[in-house]
């Protein structure tokens, strides 16, 4: 289907300027039998002649092949396994870091023979790699083999913002190339390879026909994630809470500066030990939760160990709220996992119909996408009806709308930090909505995803992780 989508769109935008298939062939130095393939989706243009197609049809990349249809990955419908979703890895940065990574191990090991690697970084890859380290990974992936990192920052016409090129070389001649697509929360989409696609396992991907399903055969939300992976998904969330766990200890207990030469203090460990001077129980749990987000993301912008939860960058907000929860109705650790599916059910349903990457869409997908993953984890904690897990999760994105990107430095530290912490404390407060007001709501789950989507295809590219705008620009 993606391919039949630039298809029908490169057909109409030729036909629509008066072009034959042999003429448009001219233009770009190809022949007409390549067109002719492209025309029928027995063939796909690499990135450069992407570029070249859309400069000698006078249109956008983004008219010939939205992003969203290389955010999806798979044609033809259905979502990934939430193991896809929740990773443990290392931050700052899981667009910017785990996923470049990742491009450069599997690379390495289809090219084991090289004698040189080069490495090229465009869009919000090359604008902000430094500060997300992602040289440095790539790197460190590719080693003891020579390699290079280029930045270009001049490439506009990309299909995707996050965009690398991966060329193995051999006694002076190449003898492969990767075009590879970072799509956010540390997964990759290789151009023309697919079998390094995941399998879309769930067949449902929309929250109100996951709901139907689920009140038809009177199941709860992790039910139905159990029913679909199967019952091995439970040590795997078990993993990844206890990885989750780890992060916020580990962040507790540190102090001192973030590198980067911004001058961040770390923030966890005081406000943990700190005393509101007019301590309630309130002001309590804002102290509680905020210090357990801070933890998390100051543990991921020092590139330490966290779970991607939907992002690296994003990482701090469900496992704050989760600890809160625990500790305060002492929980066991098989409710904590129920709600993690159900956290995780959310996080994929964005991820598929629109983005959790703030390159892609600006901030509102990674902080959104997180505060609605767990507004759902607490409503189901609380033992919610699926309509109200739907409106805490929606109302979590709905009032995130519009939220850019704009780290300072291309760190994940200004704004990041605080507001993994700020978020939190909106998801608890979204659940309380959904505690009174379900019965009056307007607005779906899906129809709120979709409009985050929109938004953040409407954004400013200076506010879509381009270190361009905003604090990025202003901060002196
Ligand atoms: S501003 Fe938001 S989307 Fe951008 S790097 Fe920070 S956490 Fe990620």
């Amino acid at each position: 289907m993606e391919k039949l989508q630039f298809a029908e769109r490169i057909r109409k935008f030729r036909i629509s300027r008066g072009l034959s298939q042999k003429e448009l062939g001219e233009r770009l130095g190809v022949s007409n039998r390549a067109v002719s393939k492209w025309e029928r989706g027995e063939a796909y243009p690499t990135v450069d002649t992407l570029g070249e197609i859309a400069m000698a049809l006078g249109v956008l990349v983004d008219d010939l092949i939205p992003r969203h249809e290389e955010a999806r990955k798979v044609p033809g419908g259905g979502m990934e396994s939430l193991k896809e979703l929740y990773r443990v890895g290392s931050g700052p940065s899981s667009s910017h870091s785990m996923g470049p990574e990742k491009a450069a191990l599997l690379f390495r090991g289809e090219y084991p023979d090289a004698d040189l690697y080069e490495v090229t970084l465009y869009g919000s890859l090359a604008l902000t790699g430094v500060g997300h380290r992602t040289d440095y990974v790539i790197k460190r992936a590719l080693e003891p083999i020579p390699n290079e990192v280029i930045f270009d920052k001049t490439t506009s016409s990309l299909p995707h913002p996050n965009t690398m090129k991966l060329r193995a070389i051999k006694d002076g001649k190449e003898i492969g190339e990767w075009t590879v697509f970072s799509v956010g929360g540390g997964a990759i989409h290789i151009e023309g390879r697919n079998e390094y696609t995941p399998e879309r396992i769930y067949k449902l991907d929309k929250f109100k026909d996951i709901a139907d399903y689920c009140e038809s055969k009177k199941i709860r939300l992790w039910e139905y994630v159990e029913e679909v992976e199967g019952k091995e998904i439970w040590a795997y969330l078990r993993s990844i809470w206890g990885a989750m766990l780890g992060s916020i200890e580990s962040g507790l207990h540190v102090d001192g500066e973030l590198f980067g030469g911004l001058g961040v203090l770390r923030k966890a460990k005081y406000l943990f030990n700190q005393r509101h001077m007019d301590e309630s129980a309130e002001t309590k749990q804002n102290r509680l939760v905020c210090s357990y987000a801070f933890a998390v993301s100051e543990q991921n912008a020092s590139g330490g160990i966290i779970v991607t939860a939907p992002t690296c960058g994003a990482s701090g907000v469900l496992p704050a709220v989760l600890r809160y929860i625990t500790e305060k109705k002492q929980l066991d650790t098989d409710t904590i996992l129920h709600a993690l599916a159900t956290a995780g059910l959310v996080g994929n349903l964005i991820k598929t119909n629109a983005s959790i990457s703030g390159a892609e869409c600006g901030c509102q997908a990674e902080i959104g996408s997180a505060c609605a993953m767990a507004a759902a984890a607490l409503a189901e904690i609380y033992e919610m009806e699926i309509a109200q897990i739907e409106y805490a999760a929606e109302v979590a994105i709905e009032h995130h709308l519009g939220l850019t990107c704009d780290p300072i430095k291309g760190l994940v530290q200004i704004p990041c930090i605080e507001r993994n912490a700020v978020a939190a404390m909106r998801a608890i407060n979204a659940v309380n909505l959904a505690n009174f007001l379900t019965d009056t709501r307007k607005i779906s789950f899906d129809l709120i995803v979709k409009t985050m989507y929109e938004t953040g295809r409407d954004l400013s590219k200076i506010y879509r992780e381009t270190g361009e705008g905003g604090l990025a620009k202003l901060y002196l």
